[in-house]
């Protein structure tokens, strides 16, 4: 399986900020059949950024999609609008969009809907709350997070689930490397009882960066990273994204 590093820029960088740093990207990042990259810049910048890069081989996403397909609903872009920008990736169900737009499982069983019938590869997020890491509830709420969740019909290639730990995001806490990769393994065994899917894709997500990322993605069950603050620096996200083997 193709390695993945994904750049979530968050609220961050506006159009000319991010056009610069997608530059750096795109020179100093090396592309083999091994690994690739997507960036998520905030959704307005990306046709300038796309303008100005002027490099095809550069993956976007975006950070969101509405969970509806179309109509009176201020303030939403629905997926057929990301995929129309030029996206080939949506990050959903993101812990602080879960938090703080109060997103729950209906609403992104509907975001899936949209995404997947607009041709959109998913970044799926999931990972417990430190209440629940602490009562060692995190089996058990990953589970309930997959379970019930996608159509066994679905072409599982554009489903990617990135495990990030709530307590992990931003906070420079990360689980230890052997619970990242017991719980990669488990999400791992989820698709196959579930789903019947052998080896879907899992990326780990929080607190990632240049110091621990080697030790990261030398897991067996870690399929690359979902990058937030680190992924702000062009040097620094280089070198995450060359440990990345
Ligand atoms: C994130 O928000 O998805 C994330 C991983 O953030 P950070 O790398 O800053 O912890």
């Amino acid at each position: 399986m193709k390695k993945l590093l994904i750049a979530n820029w968050k609220m961050n960088l506006g159009s000319e900020q991010g056009a610069k740093l997608a530059l750096k990207f795109s020179k100093l990042l090396v592309k083999n059949k091994n690994k690739d990259y997507v960036i998520l810049p905030s959704l307005q910048s990306i046709l300038f950024i796309k303008q100005k890069i002027n490099d095809s081989a550069i993956n976007f996403g975006a950070q969101d999609c509405s969970q509806f397909p179309v109509g009176a609903y201020t303030g939403d872009v629905s997926a057929a609008m990301i995929k129309e920008i030029g996206c080939k990736y949506v990050l959903l169900g993101h812990s602080e969009r879960r938090l703080i737009h109060s997103e729950n499982k209906k609403i992104l069983k509907e975001k899936i809907a949209n995404a997947l019938f607009n041709k959109l590869k998913i970044i799926y997020c999931v990972g417990e709350k430190l209440i629940d890491y602490k009562k060692s509830n995190t089996k058990k709420v990953i589970k309930s997070q997959i379970s019930n969740l996608f159509s066994e019909k679905i072409n599982f290639n554009n489903i990617i689930i990135a495990y990030e730990p709530v307590w992990a995001i931003g906070t420079k806490k990360t689980p230890s490397v052997t619970e990242i990769n017991n719980i990669h393994e488990y999400i791992k065994s989820l698709f196959l009882k579930i789903y019947k899917i052998k080896n879907i894709c899992v990326l780990y997500g929080g607190s990632v960066n240049l110091n621990n990322s080697k030790e990261i993605f030398s897991a067996r069950y870690v399929d690359g990273g979902l990058i937030g603050g680190a992924s702000l620096k062009a040097g620094e996200f280089k070198k995450i994204y060359d440990n990345l083997n």
